[in-house]
């Protein structure tokens, strides 16, 4: 399967550069960098994803000609910018527009662009990419992948921000439709048909994350990645779903996995008893639409915060928090959803995730007998007493965050899309939701180098 996943921003920028008021055609540059997938975890095959990192104009002594059926420009700038992607390890494209007509490619564009494509092998190779990617103006998208002579098209097209859009032919839809039906008569049956072609990552598979995989199991999302490196302990079982008193002891992803397959309604899990932080797990996540972080691990969820910018796959991080508070109430019960995309402010510009406590997790876990030397001499402030917890609280935690994956897909809420946090209290039945401006100058989420980046080395130019 060839994916692809455009940025929410990107396309804004795309659409604003392209409209032309005569109704012409016109084209710009899209650059993209690149997610190279040794083995998807659900079908063992490598893949090569491409996201938008980059729209840049044709400057406009460039361009030749335009109309409504076609555009022209020197190539002058076009052999700039592939020098220049090359140079960076990213793919080139191009995207033009049919103002008055469908997202399907004309003849004049396959000829065309196999004469591109054949520039573009020339000059780099014939394994080096070229994709096109097309805008028509009833909002419609298609691209393609050009490497030399062979044209791959793109089966699925990601338009990734506040809303989650899909373009193309979904693949094969398990299941038994009936399953759903009841869920078709309000969102569609094509919302189903996504959910069904969707790969989603719990990142934390205990309170939070256990129930969650039992509600996306029922939701339909076709394939699950549960990433978990803990075994279910005796405490857990007052919270975690799914888990029995036989299961003490064993990894706690084994056990979702199992509730899943006995429940048989072809949803295919799979597991990775690890901490996220892995090779392996970060290979399975960037085969992944969306990654959900039910974890208080700060270090882990530092790295997914990062990795939703460089890869283009949103995170949905949520939790609870139970704090002494003062007055009436003796306690401040929350429940907390964080949804990060590039467009969004990041975890760390929220002071959602603590770098301090990141580091301090880093050392525990790189280097244990340091980090409880420094623990006796108190300089570091982890592994306290372990936070209460009651299971109902986590359970609505986590329908808050598959409500948001609904909100993204569906707009039930209304067009605009997830809300980028919310914070519901229970103790004062108080439901609220923060807009959240940029930290000017934070170079994850303030500035667009790292957006859609894709591989780099070392991963996600994160060192140590
Ligand atoms: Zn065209
Ligand atoms: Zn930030």
């Amino acid at each position: 399967m060839q994916d692809l996943i455009l940025l929410e921003p990107h396309e804004a920028d795309l659409r604003a550069l392209l409209h032309r008021e005569t109704g012409a055609e016109a084209a710009a540059y899209v650059i993209f960098g690149q997610s190279a997938i040794a083995a998807d975890p659900w079908t063992g095959a490598p893949r090569t994803r491409f996201v938008s990192h980059a729209v840049r104009p044709v400057p406009d002594e460039d361009q030749v000609s335009a109309s409504p059926l076609h555009v022209t420009w020197s190539t002058r700038g076009l052999i700039r910018e592939l020098g220049r992607a090359t140079r960076d390890q990213l793919a080139f494209g191009i995207v033009h527009t049919h103002p008055g007509g469908r997202a399907e490619f004309s003849r004049q564009d396959d000829r065309n662009e196999a004469d591109l494509a054949r520039a573009v092998c020339n000059r780099n190779g014939p394994g080096y990419p070229f994709i096109s990617l097309l805008l028509a103006a009833d909002g419609g998208m298609a691209a393609r992948v050009w490497r030399a002579n062979v044209m791959v098209p793109v089966q699925r097209l990601a338009i990734i921000g506040r809303r989650l859009r899909y373009f193309g032919s979904l693949g094969q839809a398990g299941g038994d439709p009936e399953i759903l039906e009841r869920q078709a008569r309000l969102f569609g049956s094509g919302v189903n048909d996504i959910l069904r072609a969707m790969r989603v990552a719990i990142v934390g598979c205990g309170g939070t994350g256990s129930p969650l995989a039992m509600l996306l199991l029922r939701l339909g999302i076709g394939r699950l990645l549960l990433i978990d490196k803990d075994v279910v302990e005796v405490t857990n079982l007052n919270r975690i779903h799914g888990a029995r008193r036989s299961d003490i002891g064993r990894p706690k992803v084994e056990v979702l996995a199992r509730e899943i397959r006995e429940a048989d309604l072809g949803v295919e899990a799979v597991t990775l008893n690890a901490w996220a932080g892995t090779p392996e797990a970060y290979d399975a996540l960037k085969a992944c639409d969306v990654i959900f972080g039910c974890t208080d691990d700060h270090d882990g969820r530092a790295l997914l915060n990062r990795f939703a910018y460089f890869y283009g796959v949103p995170y949905i991080d949520v939790g609870l928090r139970v704090t002494p508070a003062e007055g009436a109430l003796p306690y401040a019960i929350t429940a907390r959803l964080s949804a990060i995309a590039p467009g969004s402010t990041c975890l760390l510009c929220r002071g959602t995730v603590d770098p301090r406590r990141a580091s301090e997790e880093h050392l525990e876990r790189t280097d244990p007998d340091g980090f409880r030397r420094l623990k006796a001499e108190a300089y570091v402030e982890g592994g306290g007493d372990p936070a209460p917890a009651v299971v109902t609280f986590t359970t609505e935690a986590a329908t808050m965050a598959a409500n948001e994956l609904i909100q993204a897909l569906t707009g039930y809420r209304g067009a605009e899309g997830m809300a980028w946090a919310r914070f519901r209290r229970f103790e004062t039945l108080e439901d609220k939701r923060v807009g959240i401006a940029a930290r000017s100058g934070c170079q994850i989420c303030d500035e667009r180098a790292l957006w859609g980046r894709g591989d780099v080395e070392p991963f996600l130019y994160r060192a140590g």
